[in-house]
């Protein structure tokens, strides 16, 4: 905890550590009616009892943040001792000094406590295998896959209450990330937890995210375990897609619509577009009952990839493009062209709170075109990942996009992460991404 700036921050830090007076004598009578009730401090939950971690203070309105669900809270709403160094586990109490949870502790990003656990109970070795127990085990309901052949995200973050720890896996490959001082410092843990757990071939390390930098940790990729495994090979439904671990697009691929692209792939037919296509993993849904895809990318890289995913699963009704999907759309709708089915999928255009504005123009632009370029009875899979863009918003964008292309239009489905990204009830920032499944009259 930095010193003091004033005497009025002094007095709230001093509030803080110990708790208003001031606070506790204007307390409404129902208020001191339920202090009555409640339970009387159990010896051990006011000092540490269970475990000699450091104890971090919680303001009133992070007590209130807790209560609602969420797992961060920030750092003007804590006080914690001057020695932490970062990346520890820290007791958490309210003001009177009640027990309240444990959590990692950054000493850097404004987010300075992460949930771990609301029980009293030693954060060690076990612990973490517990967790990482517990995070398979939803896998192995939602995606029953003993085979390994398929890919799947196995640890989730915060939505799996391991704050900043991404593991997925491709086929017998595991590719993790560590993204807060806590996960960073406990890298060789837990890889060698996961290798108990799971015996991976290989595990990477993709740590060469941006994210890293509000935690004042370095980019980093490499080998964790193993050997580089290259191109590792998997099935998504019936198709067969290829991620390179080490050089392919966020762990290797995106595994969050994995159920969106197979979904898409039900409803497509006719002639169909995917815009943002990447590695052209909606595009080979597609392709399975569509007499022909134009799969799109700005990156020449996607399209080289695009080429060899559709050799390899012997598909030939689908032509990869390098090019920019705005100009792509904009001409084909000035061409008077008609599909039968289009995909956007493009990458979040809304990156911080700033850019709203500009994300909804590039959401609504790239909408309005697909609906001009729709046959009636055509099907338009529309997505969005900016966590910026919530559910309605996204909807309403879509909305104006279809009435100022005079189309109306049926919801079909609307979808979100694959299951394996489960969100978190009360963090509204486990969910992100948004699928719409529209059929165009
Ligand atoms: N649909 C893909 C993931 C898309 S990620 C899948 O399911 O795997 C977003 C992609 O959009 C990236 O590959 C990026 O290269 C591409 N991209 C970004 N801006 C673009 C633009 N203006 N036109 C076309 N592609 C773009």
């Amino acid at each position: 905890m930095s010193e003091p700036r004033s005497p009025k921050e002094a007095r709230r830090l001093e509030r803080l550590k110990h708790g208003s007076r001031a606070a506790r004598d204007v307390r409404s009578r129902a208020a001191a009616r339920q202090r009555v009730h409640r339970p009387p401090p159990v010896l051990g939950s006011i000092q540490a009892g269970t475990s000699d971690e450091p104890t971090v203070v919680f303001s009133k309105r992070a007590v209130d943040r807790l209560a609602e669900g969420h797992v961060w809270i920030y750092r003007s709403d804590v006080a914690a001792p001057a020695n932490l160094s970062g990346g520890e586990v820290v007791r958490l109490a309210d003001e009177r000094g009640w027990f309240l949870g444990k959590a990692f502790y950054g000493s850097r990003s404004q987010i300075a406590v992460r949930l771990l656990t609301r029980e009293d109970e030693p954060v060690d070795e076990q612990f973490f295998v517990h967790r990482l127990a517990q995070a398979i085990a939803l896998r192995d309901v939602v995606r029953p896959d003993p085979e390994r052949r398929q890919a799947a995200r196995l640890v989730h973050g915060e939505a799996d209450l391991l704050p900043g720890l991404i593991v997925d896996r491709y086929a017998d490959c595991l590719s993790m990330q560590t993204l807060i001082e806590a996960t960073d410092a406990r890298r060789e843990l837990f890889a060698s937890l996961l290798e108990r757990l799971l015996a991976p071939r290989a595990i990477v390390e993709r740590n060469d995210v941006r994210v890293r930098s509000h935690e004042g940790l370095e980019q980093r990729k490499g080998m964790l375990r193993g050997e580089n495994p290259g191109a590792v090979e998997f099935l998504e439904g019936e198709v067969k897609l290829v991620a390179d671990l080490l050089s392919g697009q966020k762990t290797g691929a995106f595994l969050d619509q994995a159920e969106n692209r197979i979904e898409a792939g039900r409803y497509a037919k006719g002639r169909a577009l995917d815009c943002f296509t990447y590695g052209g993993a909606f595009a080979l849904q597609l392709a399975r009952k569509a007499e022909r895809v134009i799969a799109v990318d700005i990156s020449e890289q996607a399209g080289a990839q695009g080429r060899e995913a559709a050799a390899r699963n012997r598909v030939e009704n689908v032509e990869f493009k390098v090019a920019n999907a705005f100009d792509l759309l904009r001409a084909e709708s000035e061409a008077g062209a008609r599909y039968d089915t289009i995909v956007l999928d493009p990458p979040a255009f809304a990156k911080s709170k700033d850019t709203i504005e500009a994300a909804l123009r590039g959401y609504k632009e790239i909408n309005l075109r697909a609906f001009h370029l729709m046959s009636p009875g055509g099907v338009l899979v529309t997505c969005s990942c900016s966590f910026q863009v919530d559910d309605a918003t996204f909807e309403r964008t879509v909305l104006q996009a279809a009435s100022d292309a005079k189309r109306s239009v049926q919801v079909i489905e609307r979808r979100g992460a694959a299951k394996d990204h489960p969100t978190l009830l009360g963090v509204p920032e486990t969910r992100y991404l948004k699928c719409l499944i529209l059929r165009v009259l």
